[in-house]
């Protein structure tokens, strides 16, 4: 599904990636793992196709197509969805109508018709009551005045609806409470469906408890130096990285 190929990026004038190699099936759930500053948002962003992250060498194929140069919009339309590490407030702007927005440019990417009111109303009652989302949320301004949590929900709510097929969520768990962290996991789980593949990355092992992965990979240096399947995040947790990288 997801074929990243020798992927260098820079931000500005500095080189953050150097070579990443990644294969996605579907289905898969990868974990990114690696200390602060390692490149793991670079990664996330440059997935998402943000402005900024300019890829200098290799490529990022999607479904056999080469996305490396499109645009945000047109990636989600190919399925892509990235889940911000830092979501956007948009006041005055309607969380629904917001989502409502978003699906029906997707759907109009993909030759899709738009759903009408009540059938967008259908899907978003159906979704908040698999993430046991309190509807009241849906009625608020993007984002504005939710605690991290709900911010957390709502990044997950955005998702289900959305419905991409490669899932890319950036330090999910990050700030997130007990109770929040396993409203996000239940969310997450619910949507693994043996097609939708997911890379969750992440500082902490902690969301992994709730989540299993089938590949752990640790970025490093712009680098990943090493993969291996979940248990390598328990080995994480117990020995931290200098073993990794060379220091004690
Ligand atoms: P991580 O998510 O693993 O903590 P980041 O991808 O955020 O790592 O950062 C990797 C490196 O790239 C860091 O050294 C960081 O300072 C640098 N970096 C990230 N974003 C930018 C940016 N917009 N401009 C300049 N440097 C950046
Ligand atoms: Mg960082
Ligand atoms: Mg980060």
């Amino acid at each position: 599904m997801l074929n990243i190929k020798n992927l260098h990026v820079q931000v500005g004038d500095n080189p953050i990636l150097h070579g990443i190699d990644l294969t996605v099936r579907p289905g898969e759930v990868h974990a990114i793992m690696g200390p602060n500053g390692s490149g793991k948002s670079t990664l996330s962003a440059t997935l998402a196709g943000k402005e900024d992250y300019e890829v200098i060498e290799g490529e990022i194929s999607f479904n056999g197509k080469d996305i490396t140069e499109l645009d945000p919009d047109e990636r989600a339309g190919e399925g892509v969805f990235l889940a911000f590490q830092y979501p956007v407030e948009i006041p005055g702007v309607s969380n629904k109508l917001f989502l409502k927005t978003a699906l029906n440019g997707i759907r109009q990417y993909q030759g899709k018709d738009e759903l009408d009111r009540f059938e967008f109303e259908d899907l978003l009652e159906e979704k908040a009551a698999l993430l046991k989302m309190p509807m009241d949320l849906l009625e608020r301004s993007v984002n504005e005045g939710f605690s991290g949590g709900e911010k957390k929900r709502n990044d997950i709510l955005q998702m289900a609806v959305l419905s991409p097929q490669l899932c890319v969520l950036d330090e999910t768990d990050s700030g997130l409470d007990i109770d929040a962290l396993k409203a996000v996991s239940h969310g997450v789980n619910s949507l693994r469906d043996g097609k939708r593949a997911f890379i969750m990355v992440t500082h902490y092992q902690r969301i992994l408890d709730y989540i299993k992965p089938d590949f752990v990979h640790v970025l490093y240096k712009g680098k990943i130096i090493k993969s291996g399947d979940h248990t390598l995040a328990a080995t994480l947790e117990e020995k931290g990285y200098g073993w990794l990288i060379g220091e004690e």
